[in-house]
């Protein structure tokens, strides 16, 4: 498998504050993976997101320690420029993705690709295909500033994925959404990790995230507390510890469990969690 993504050993403390963020954080994502990044608010999710984009310590300063690397980039020793065109993030805040100088959302979403010297025509292509994708053409004369939260959301998504990078990296990019638009974008998300896109997502859902990642990573107050598979991350008595809410599912499992009524693997799908009730009741 295909390292795309490595940290090691990073730290990292906001200019303003007297306590790490991040300490010592070890990870590599495979090409092609669903990665999620999960734990309670301020546990570090949307610092390492930063970090894994370069906009820390580019934009956001702060002591920074370790490395991280995209393929054979050091991220330390890249401009944005180098490092745009390889991974994009869609912030937790949608609102902090426009540009406030786009008079439309067309513009908007041209806005990046003016900046990588990409030619008209294939820019008319890209943002043709984005929007269809993201369900945004009929908004696509208006202007940025008068949508709603969630349209704002589609086009800030949309704004990450017409730069076509390798990578993103999502921060709880659902936030302003209601649970229907919240789906759709996932399964679009989903979409995009199908085609080749490596996923690296920042979110509080757990249902989501137990039956859609590869791998989950577990933070807490800025330490790396688990890194392994939802299987085995849910199935961990420990992870609650950390206040992580366990996918009602997989909960189903630890009843069953508690009860004497089934002794196998946790499982962490719905499907899973009705075949396995049918199986206890018969
Ligand atoms: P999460 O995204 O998991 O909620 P954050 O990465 O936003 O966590 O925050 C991690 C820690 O860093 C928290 O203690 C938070 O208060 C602190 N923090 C976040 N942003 C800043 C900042 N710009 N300046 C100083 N401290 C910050
Ligand atoms: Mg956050």
């Amino acid at each position: 498998m295909k390292t795309v993504l490595k940290v090691n050993n990073l730290s990292f403390t906001y200019n303003d504050s007297d306590k790490k963020a991040l300490n010592n954080i070890n990870l590599s994502v495979n090409k092609g993976e669903f990665f999620c990044i999960i734990g309670s608010n301020g546990s570090g999710k949307s610092t390492l997101c930063n970090i894994l984009v370069g906009l820390i310590p580019h934009y956001i300063s702060g002591q920074l320690e370790g490395d991280v690397f995209l393929g054979d980039l050091r991220l330390a020793d890249s401009s944005m420029g180098e490092i745009v065109s390889k991974i994009g993030l869609v912030f937790q805040n949608p609102f902090n993705q426009l540009s406030y100088t786009a008079s439309t959302v067309e513009e908007e979403l041209a806005f990046g690709l003016g900046n990588l010297g990409i030619p008209r025509e294939e820019m008319k292509r890209r943002i043709e295909r984005v929007a269809k994708l993201m369900r945004i053409e009929e908004i696509l004369h208006k202007s940025p500033l008068a949508l709603s939260g969630g349209q704002v959301q589609r086009v800030a998504l949309g704004s990450c994925i017409i730069m076509e990078p390798d990578i993103i990296v999502l921060d709880e990019c659902t936030s302003q959404l209601d649970p229907l638009g919240s789906e759709e974008i996932f399964d679009i998300i989903k979409e995009l990790n199908m085609s080749g896109i490596t996923v690296i997502l920042a979110d509080h859902d757990m249902e989501r995230v137990a039956r859609t990642a590869d791998r989950i990573l577990v933070l807490d107050k800025g330490e790396q507390i688990a890194l392994d598979t939802p299987e085995k991350i849910f199935s961990s008595v420990d992870t609650e510890k950390h206040k992580i809410n366990m996918p009602d599912f997989t909960r189903i499992g630890f009843s069953l469990n508690e009860e004497k009524l089934y002794d196998g693997n946790i499982v962490v799908t719905e499907e899973a969690a009705i075949s396995l009730v049918k199986e206890v009741l018969q």
